[in-house]
């Protein structure tokens, strides 16, 4: 789960990382208030999940309160796009943030490094543009520490990390925020904290900028972060999915896919392609394939137009394939989906499983190409 800015910079500034002032508004009036009452130039920052926002146009420096009003009045309610983000998001919030001036843009994240079993933190003094754009070019200009969770940044690692960057001058503000940072990402089990622009201003080292994104995994011990999620942000399918506690990601093509088992998946997905189909969604219902989750699964599925076939690729571990099948046949009857579908069951009692489903003139398949092959035609034929 992926924050705001505004709700990073209020994290990161418990932890003693400083951050310019600012406020969320939703309209051009409550902007003017709080360009008032802030009374010095602000920046008006587009509250939406994207990277490059500045390029975009959605972050502007505005000298008074009449510039504040109008570039808000550009920004709120405007589609804003860039080549990362192309199908773009609607601004429906914005951060009025006292304006700082800037010396000097430098870089500073963490992240989980899986490889390492360790948390890298990430620091450049080519800071202020995308991280991905300084390790394509010239990747030498990123100093990388690893830190064990357990300990946090150590204060020799900061000092290595501030010389590397050149703040060698700035030792003591940097040690804090950079602590601040990892601090912030292992409390709450982030899996990013990063802030860039991190700026030396005239007020000394602030992050200007911050992103953070949670691991969805420890969610359940996050509950503070519940009151954070912004529903604009979410596809309504992806929250129906979450509530029914399937994995779900929705993707721009046309075969339904219903599938136990993460890995089983992306298989299913890679076999789709391989016959020249696109799937719709990548859905993992989890072990057991329970009817209710069936249920709720197909229901996400239909629920997207452009869903013209669908196929179940079922592993019957401990779960029966005729158990399975049961309970395919059991949803379809409720939901009686006007959309062509086939399954394919392996595993324990498969056999008896697809006896079940041709009963009930349902399409079965033996392998996952058969199914693949057969979905992809099906597709096809109704597009
Ligand atoms: P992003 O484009 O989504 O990363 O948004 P940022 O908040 O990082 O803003 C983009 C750029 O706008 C930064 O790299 C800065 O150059 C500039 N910027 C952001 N905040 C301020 C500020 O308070 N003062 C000034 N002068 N420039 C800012
Ligand atoms: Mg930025």
């Amino acid at each position: 789960m992926k924050l705001h800015e505004y709700q990073a910079k209020e994290l990161l500034a418990r932890y003693g990382v400083p951050v310019n002032e600012g406020y969320v508004a939703n309209t051009p009036d409550e902007v003017e208030q709080i360009a008032t009452r802030i009374g010095k130039p602000v920046m008006i920052k587009a509250q939406v999940m994207m990277g490059g926002r500045g390029k975009a146009g959605g972050v502007k420096y505005s000298k008074d309160v009449a510039a504040a009003r109008q570039n808000a009045e550009n920004i709120l309610g405007r589609l804003l796009q860039n080549e990362q983000n192309p199908k773009g998001e609607v601004v429906q919030r914005v951060l009025v943030a006292d304006a700082a001036d800037i010396t000097k843009e430098y870089y500073l994240g963490a992240t989980v490094d899986r490889g390492t079993k360790s948390i890298v933190v990430m620091g450049s003094a080519e800071g202020g543009v995308e991280i991905e754009q300084v390790a394509k070019e010239n990747p030498d200009a990123i100093i990388k520490i690893y830190v064990d969770p357990r300990l946090g940044l150590l204060d020799f690692q900061a000092r290595e990390l501030a010389f590397g960057m050149g703040l060698g001058a700035h030792i003591r503000d940097f040690t804090r925020i950079a602590k601040g940072l990892v601090q912030t990402l292992i409390d709450h089990d982030a899996s990013l904290t990063e802030i860039n622009p991190l700026a030396l201003t005239s007020r000394g080292l602030m992050a200007l900028d911050a992103k953070m994104v949670l691991d969805d995994n420890s969610l359940f011990r996050q509950k503070w972060a519940e009151e954070l999620r912004d529903p604009a942000e979410e596809e309504e399918s992806e929250r129906q999915a979450r509530e029914a506690g399937i994995s779900f990601v929705k993707l721009d093509g046309n075969i339904g896919c219903m599938v136990n088992g993460a890995g089983l998946a992306m298989a299913t997905m890679d076999t789709i392609k391989e016959y020249g189909g696109t799937p719709a969604n990548f859905l993992d219902i989890g072990g057991g394939a329970r009817e209710d989750k069936v249920e709720a699964a197909l229901r996400i599925i239909l629920s997207d137009p452009n869903v013209k076939s669908v196929m179940f690729n079922i592993f019957g571990g401990i779960t029966r394939g005729d158990v399975v099948a049961t309970g395919i046949i059991n949803v379809l009857n409720t939901l009686k989906p006007n959309v062509p579908m086939v399954v394919r069951l392996a595993g324990t009692n498969a056999e008896e499983g697809r006896q079940i489903l041709e009963a009930a003139h349902l399409p079965a398949a033996t392998t996952l190409d058969e199914a693949a092959q057969k979905a992809v035609e099906l597709a096809n034929r109704r597009s």
